[in-house]
């Protein structure tokens, strides 16, 4: 059975389809620059890339694009093969604890929730709409990156603010990359072949996020009410004193929304560094001796460290710490600089063994006392698992 998981933003629309229960990929693809000049997809399939510049003024034309194109290669015959569609939703709030069946009032329910992520929300909601107005008879799924953390207790989620804002306007933790840490859980689960262990998940791309997980359920994780909370990510801050931002805006003259812009996308390794978002570029230059790019990538390391730590004490201890994501996968150096300041909890690492890029490897020494694994990040499939378990209904 041919299922498709989405991940859409406000122009552009990124597709996997896989074939369930086997899960295998049978092609993936990018359309970008919706509804502007230039808007183009690529579409992988069979060791091949297909690439075209289309006029797409709509994610609805880019959906009718993409099934058209899917049955002109070959890829499918025609679209009654595909039994279902998941949705990656970023924002759920607290009224979504697992993954959703879409209906009206579903998508009524997601328009009324959409301004707690107003850059993401919008896009999947298009998204959404785009395939029921295509494949109108379609198993529809939403996929929550908020709902794996709905488990964390009130005194993890709230805020040390007035409870009025909470039970007013909903200000408390929510956590993101939910699937990805889920994803991570699931994987662990089937490595170790039982689920009461205690993990540390360490998802760290572009964007990142730490999450302790007991039992399969996640007790706390480092992203907070938006996802610019927790570690130094590529362009966020992660967490920082919130004074700082009347300060910065009378010094500069910019209102609120254009200094958290700035603590979005000009902050975190490349605001430091002031020379990339890119840990490779980062790593690159420490090994070249440019002293602010060693500092950044000390302080990134630092504080994904003082995540670990504060959730290795949490959870009273972790059985395993996984890698994950972009940097997580594949850099080297910070996995190991991360390793090595963890020494004075018992990990080790085997150096050897962390020469590796981009696939499911054991990385601590048979001695460590916390297992290290890298498991490469599949949030697609994820969300293909959670369309296919309302197929199965
Ligand atoms: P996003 O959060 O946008 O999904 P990614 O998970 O792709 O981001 O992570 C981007 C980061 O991953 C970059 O800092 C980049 O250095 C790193 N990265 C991605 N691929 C590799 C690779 N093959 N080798 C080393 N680093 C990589």
């Amino acid at each position: 059975m041919k299922i498709v998981s989405i991940n859409a933003g406000s122009s552009s629309l990124k597709f996997s389809l896989f074939e369930m229960k086997e899960e295998e990929v049978i092609a993936t693809g990018l359309f970008e620059r919706i509804g502007m000049d230039g808007s183009c997809y690529q579409i992988k399939y069979n060791g091949q890339v297909i690439q075209e510049e289309v006029e797409l003024l709509s994610h609805t034309e880019a959906v009718k694009v993409l099934l058209d194109k899917l049955i002109v290669l070959e890829i499918i015959h025609s679209m009654d093969e595909i039994k279902g569609v998941g949705h990656r939703i970023v924002h759920g709030v607290d009224r979504y604890q697992d993954s959703v069946l879409i209906n009206d009032k579903i998508l009524h329910d997601l328009e009324d929730i959409k301004s707690f992520a107003p850059l993401h929300n919008p896009g999947a909601i298009m998204g959404i709409k785009a395939f029921k107005e295509v494949l109108p008879d379609v198993v529809s799924v939403g996929v929550f990156d908020t709902a794996f953390h709905q488990t964390m207790k009130e005194e993890t989620f709230l805020y040390g603010v007035p409870y009025r804002w909470y039970q007013d306007y909903g200000v408390r933790k929510y956590g993101f990359h939910g699937t990805s840490h889920k994803y991570i859980a699931l994987t662990m689960k089937d490595l170790l072949k039982k689920d009461n262990f205690k993990l540390i998940s360490c998802h760290i791309g572009n964007g990142g996020s730490i999450c302790a997980i007991d039992n399969m359920k996640c007790v706390d994780t480092s992203m907070g009410f938006t996802p610019l909370a927790g570690i130094m990510m590529g362009t966020r801050s992660g967490d920082v004193d919130p004074s700082i931002i009347p300060y910065v805006m009378e010094k500069e003259g910019k209102n609120a929304s254009e200094i958290i812009d700035d603590l979005n996308k000009n902050s975190g390794v490349l605001g430091l560094s002031e020379y990339s978002n890119d840990l490779r570029d980062l790593v690159d230059a420490c090994n070249e001796g440019n002293e602010r790019a060693i500092l950044t990538k000390n302080k990134y390391v630092r504080r994904i460290v003082d995540y670990i730590a504060q959730y290795y004490v949490l959870l009273n201890g972790a059985d395993v710490i996984a890698f994950t994501a972009g940097v997580g996968e594949n850099n080297i150096v910070i996995r190991r600089e991360i390793c090595e300041k963890l020494s004075c909890l018992g990990v080790k690492i085997d150096l050897d063994k962390n020469q590796t890029r981009g696939e499911i490897q054991k990385i601590s020494t048979d001695d460590s006392s916390i297992a290290v694994y890298v498991i490469p990040a599949n949030e697609e499939l994820m969300i293909a698992r959670e369309t296919l378990k309302f197929m199965n209904r």
